[in-house]
């Protein structure tokens, strides 16, 4: 008796044209996430993956793992059986049926049999594994909602035993939708933004602004470790760069209007971003705005920043509500980063009345006004020039 992993693709299944790819993409990432298990063989088929060679011991780090990697549907500890029926009665008792381990009540056979030359067909199969479970245990069988479904695969060279399947992380793999710079606070939501993004297939990589002094080493650290735990999601990669942002900041204070700061910064990062992403041939931003949250969610603030962008932003959150962003953060494990107090340069240089319909003409005005003080383009080069590596 060999216990393997059995992993199922499902939206992968019905895209035909990519399915290829989209499978080497699955099986790469699968690898990486399981670097640290290098006995461990992954033999992909049509219509699933198997892990193979692997200890008992295991098994329940590797499913944790697996269970974050998008592309999967389900998956299933298995046990590979020899392929004689007598085996087969006995490893359905002594592996599901011991009373003192299950609750179930009712069960349910699901047999699918690919080597038509076994003795016996899928039905007689049915009938002789269920009287030996009607005979020796007090389980009931139920075909609409059995508590414990038990599966039997009989192949080519064995018999593949398991029960209720795992729920995977759905999506697609990441990489195979390419890669999005995301800008990264350290709020709430571009975590939940990236982790929807990473389900799409997109790698994700980070920009974040800070303004030291103003912002604290602490603020940098939440933002790495927010990114350390999307790791898992993104294909164990990281990619995060920090901008000095000080400069171009200071300048911004020296607006007549106060309460286009916000805004007006906010264009800016979309700017350093652009060229970040042009440098790196990634080919969409991303942020966590989610219409109405605050006063700079609004369509005219949304219309004002994505003017100056040459690339896409993709908005993962746009109709997300708050209640539902703060479910997700907390189910990936972002929340209590998210929620230590180390501002950001956004909520440290909010205005008291931040401008709610910004109108395009004004911020063009307004930059052009600002360029008659300083070269703020050129700064803006440097910032850019000047942005660091961090994870
Ligand atoms: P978050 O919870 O992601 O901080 P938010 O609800 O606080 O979002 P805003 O502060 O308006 O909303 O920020 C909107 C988006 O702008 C963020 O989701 C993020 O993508 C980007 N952003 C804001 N501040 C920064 C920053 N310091 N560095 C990088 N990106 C930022
Ligand atoms: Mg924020």
């Amino acid at each position: 008796m060999v216990p393997i992993i059995i992993i199922r693709y499902g939206e992968l299944t019905t895209k035909s044209k990519n399915r290829i790819d989209f499978i080497k993409q699955l099986k790469i990432n699968i690898k990486y996430a399981l670097s640290d298990y290098q006995e461990i063989k992954i033999i992909h088929f049509h219509d699933r993956i198997e892990l193979t060679n692997l200890s008992l011991a295991i098994m329940n780090d590797v499913i944790n793992i697996l269970v974050k990697i998008f592309g999967i549907s389900s998956l299933s500890p298995a046990f590979s059986i020899d392929k004689n029926i007598e085996v087969l009665s006995e490893k359905v008792m002594s592996l599901f049926l011991n009373q003192d381990l299950t609750n179930a009540k009712t069960f349910k056979l699901f047999v699918s049999r690919s080597d038509k030359s076994f003795p016996l067909n899928s039905e007689q199969i049915i009938k002789i594994i269920a009287a030996m479970i009607l005979k020796r245990t007090n389980l009931k069988v139920n075909v609409i909602n059995p508590d414990l479904k038990i599966n039997i695969k009989v192949n080519k060279e064995d018999i593949y035993l398991f029960a209720n399947k795992i729920t995977g992380a759905g999506g697609l793999p990441v990489g195979s939708s390419g890669k999005v710079l995301l800008l990264l606070s350290g709020g709430i939501d571009s975590p939940v933004a990236a982790y929807k993004l990473m389900k799409r297939g997109l790698q994700v990589q980070y920009l974040h602004f800070a303004t030291p002094p103003f912002t604290l080493p602490a603020a940098l650290k939440k933002v790495e470790t927010l990114v350390q735990i999307l790791a898992p999601y993104n294909a164990g990669s990281k990619n995060l760069y920090i901008c000095n942002f000080t400069n171009l900041q200071n300048e911004l204070t020296h607006l007549k209007k106060e309460n286009y700061r916000i805004i007006l910064m906010r264009r800016m990062f979309i700017r350093i971003a652009n060229l970040f992403a042009e440098k790196y041939k990634i080919q969409a931003l991303a942020t966590g705005e989610a219409l109405g949250q605050v006063a700079s969610q609004t369509l005219a603030s949304i219309n004002a920043i994505n003017i100056v962008a040459t690339l896409p932003i993709l908005r993962s959150l746009i109709t997300e509500d708050k209640f539902d962003i703060i479910n997700i953060a907390k189910k990936i494990g972002t929340y209590k980063t998210s929620i230590l107090p180390f501002a950001d340069c956004c909520s440290l240089f909010v205005p008291k009345n931040p401008v709610t319909q910004p109108k395009i003409k004004e911020c063009q005005l307004l930059e052009n006004e600002l360029k008659q003080l300083i070269d703020w383009e050129q700064i803006l080069i440097n910032t850019f020039n000047e942005i660091e590596k961090r994870l």
